[in-house]
């Protein structure tokens, strides 16, 4: 060893004992504070499942390659940061001695090539991330960055250390070649011979080139050792956790459809049991997350793909999903020292802690501590209320997360403490929730007007109990009986059904609401409340029937979504299909045939609970397709990446006072396409696109108008006239 290697050797071994100390301790912390929520044992089932998910989702990329460009040179960045750790591994031996090199797989050709492969594609896929971060950079001229709010020096910083690691990884191949001390041959490392070929023959070049590419490495771990909530270089590590983990491993969409039931000590909250002194009610304190939130909150890469697709960002409201999680995980991470040394609130609010426990206690996390979670700028909140209230529940978030974080859960559960236990929300959905209570409906309709839809239909709508044989229990929903523009709806499929044969039928004045807009507004008592009369009278409406045979057919995505995904909670497990499936499966079965094909241009709004929460896309697209001649105009933002009506997460019953109207946003992209009518389905994405037609005064030339009846005027345009003449005068 030359006097050069005995120095790089000194140096390397200094900076990597340091850096690994500092790395260490930066785990434990993570993990004490992540282990600081509460517990969450679903998390642990199905490990084959979850290991599954988990090496799919990485491998493949499976959210990121959506975004194409983005999508494909992350992977190799990912790929380039894994393989390459073995070059940084190589290093330490060529600190040592400039011939030094990996034992065992050193040396081969294959290895030469695998390494220089990923190393040249790992340089332009960090080239182009960097591109894209300073394109989309928030302080460029004109229009909204993902990245607005995302700490821009670290992740320059993160992508500068990967590409000069990169170069470095050449520089020290190019001087073994200069020094003719490189064993892969010129054709499986073409591009180090091309590097050594303009390099001197300096043998201690190697091991000072070894040395700085170690330097460097090594002062990218301290950096983020000594930032704990540096998610742009810590998600490499807790992306696998926070995937494997995932609330729905085996479905498409996990975080979305079905809501987390709410949890207390790590079991579904039983209201009859409950009591507020010793159950936690929704989450009041960071620390009442469980502790996969705050792994949620610790991963976030700050990539702003949530941001970005986000109706409320997207129309000038205080949300944005990153920075809730952004802001939940900074306040966790320095409230820590306090809940570490033993402090935090009972659930009576009394202090846990002991006056000696927190003596030497830090004064920032103790002014922390003292920060409500939800609070405006005046009382030092971490989340406003504005931005807790701006959410649609519309789940863009989560849809778009390639880390798997579940937002809307984490917003839901803060709403179901400021309901129950603060009675704090915005005051115009109190009407809403007394009609729940006390008429079963959100609009407060007499409940012995549910069946006023069927007359005048030309048939005989059967209820449950006149007919036992029934194949679909009709749920008509509380828009269905109820809202002037959902009844067409409501008619139109029941006519269809009844044109193809399928036996159905009704529960009547059975029927109460879901409870869906209780449960997303946070107040889980009323949705209880609801959802286990209904299940009762389900149950009772299916007895004896298996589960593939308690078919239930609704038309409203959000009583699709709570039936179908939710009851199952409560005890009712049924088979539920929205109209559009049913409809797709009767007419490619030939039971219903369009015969003259609506014409002047359509376009179809996929309602988030029918498409992001449950993935049903193609069905209403099979049906429009055979409906309307020409077929469907898409609008830029469609099926996955739709954008929300506005009306989800119970903000069909909150005043929009903030920013551009959310439905208007819709119509007008729904405008831009030049089509004539707008196909919906779901009774509120119908009233708020219709109102935001005629918000634009184009009511007269823009008709929003379900699928099923689109369908029907295809089958019998003058029954559909009459059906939709009919609808109206009898509103
Ligand atoms: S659910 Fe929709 S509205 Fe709510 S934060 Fe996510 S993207 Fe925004
Ligand atoms: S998409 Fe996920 S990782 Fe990216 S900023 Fe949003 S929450 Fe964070």
């Amino acid at each position: 060893m030359g006097s050069v290697q005995i120095v790089t050797t000194i140096l390397a071994a200094a900076i990597t004992a340091v850096a690994v100390w500092l790395a260490v301790r930066a785990v434990m912390k993570i993990v004490a504070v992540v282990r600081l929520g509460q517990p969450d044992p679903e998390r642990f089932g199905d490990r084959g499942t979850r290991t599954k998910t988990m090496l799919a989702e990485t491998a493949g990329h499976t959210r990121m390659l959506r975004w194409s460009v983005v999508g494909a040179a992350h992977w190799f960045v990912m790929v380039g940061f894994i393989v390459l750790s073995l070059l940084v591994l190589e290093a330490y031996f060529e600190v040592v001695s400039p011939t030094g090199g990996l034992p065992l797989i050193g040396g081969l050709a294959v290895y030469g090539l695998v390494t220089e492969l990923i190393a040249v594609l790992g340089t332009v896929g960090i080239v182009v991330l960097i591109a894209i971060r300073v394109r989309n950079r928030p302080t460029r001229p004109g229009g909204r960055s993902r990245f607005t709010g995302s700490t821009m020096w670290q992740g320059y910083f993160v992508e500068a250390v990967v590409l000069a690691v990169l170069i470095m990884g050449f520089v020290i191949r190019g001087f073994k070649v200069a020094t003719d001390h490189f064993e892969y041959p010129l054709w499986a490392t073409p591009v180090s011979h091309a590097v050594g070929a303009l390099l001197p023959d300096w043998s201690a070049g190697v091991s000072i080139a070894a040395l700085i590419k170690i330097a460097i490495s090594m002062t990218w771990l301290i950096v983020i050792a000594l930032n704990v909530t540096m998610g742009v270089a810590w998600h490499r590590f807790l992306a696998f956790f926070n995937i494997f983990f995932k609330r729905d491993p085996g479905r498409a969409g996990s975080g979305l459809g079905a809501l987390r039931p709410m949890m207390s000590q790590g079991k579904p909250l039983d209201f009859e049991e409950a009591d507020p002194e010793k159950d936690q009610f929704g989450v009041a304190q960071v620390e009442q997350f469980t502790w996969k939130g705050l792994l949620d909150f610790s991963t976030c890469t700050e990539c702003g793909r949530c941001q970005s697709q986000c109706p409320a960002w997207n129309t000038g409201k205080p949300l944005s999903p990153k920075l809730l999680v952004l802001s939940l995980r900074d306040h966790a991470y320095a409230k820590a020292p306090y809940l570490l040394a033993g402090g935090g609130k009972d659930l009576t609010g009394e202090e846990k802690a002991t006056a000696a426990q927190l003596a030497h206690m830090d004064v920032l996390a103790l002014a922390e501590a003292e920060k409500p979670l939800i609070g405006g700028a005046e009382d030092g909140g971490v989340i406003d209320p504005d931005v807790l209230w701006s959410c649609t529940t519309c789940g863009a978030c989560v849809e778009q997360c390639p880390v798997d974080i579940e937002h809307v859960d984490h917003i839901v559960d803060m709403r179901r403490y400021q309901v129950l236990i603060e009675s704090s929300f915005p005051s115009e959905a109190g009407v809403m929730l007394r009609n729940l209570e006390n008429k079963g409906n959100p609009w407060g309709a007499p409940q012995n007007t549910r069946e006023d839809w069927t007359k005048g239909l030309g048939f005989e709508v059967p209820r449950v109990g006149e007919v036992d044989d029934f194949e679909y229990l009709f749920w008509v929903g509380c828009a269905g009986a109820f809202e002037d523009r959902a009844k067409k709806t409501t008619r139109a499929v029941a006519t269809l059904l009844n044109e193809a044969g399928v036996s159905f039928a009704i529960l009547g004045e059975g029927e109460t609401c879901t409870g869906d807009p209780a449960r997303r507004i946070g107040n889980e008592f009323v949705f209880q409340m609801l959802a286990q009369q209904n299940v009762e009278t389900l149950n009772e409406a299916f007895d004896g029937r298996d589960k593939s045979k308690r078919k239930i057919v609704a038309t409203c995505p959000h009583c699709f979504n709570t039936l179908g995904n939710e009851y199952g909670q409560l005890g009712g497990e049924f088979e539920v299909v929205h109209h559009t499936q049913l409809l797709a499966h009767l007419v490619s079965a030939g039971r219903l045939t369009p015969v003259q094909p609506v014409d002047g241009g359509l376009t179809y709004h996929d309602p988030c609970y029918l498409g992001r929460h449950n993935r049903v896309f193609a069905a209403p697209r099979e049906v429009l397709g055979e409906s309307v001649a020409g077929g469907i105009t898409e609008m830029p933002r469609n099926s996955e990446r739709s954008f929300c009506c506005g009306a989800g997460g119970a903000r069909m019953w909150m005043e929009e006072k903030i920013g551009k109207r959310i439905n208007v946003d819709r119509v007008e992209e729904a405008m831009s396409t030049g089509a004539r009518t707008i196909a919906v389905g779901c009774p509120f994405c119908s009233t708020m696109l219709n109102d935001g037609v005629n918000g634009k005064g184009a009511g007269e030339q823009v008709e929003v108008v379900d699928v099923a009846s689109v369908l029907l005027r295809s089958l019998k345009p003058a029954d559909a006239a009459g059906e939709k003449e009919t609808a109206t005068s009898g509103s």
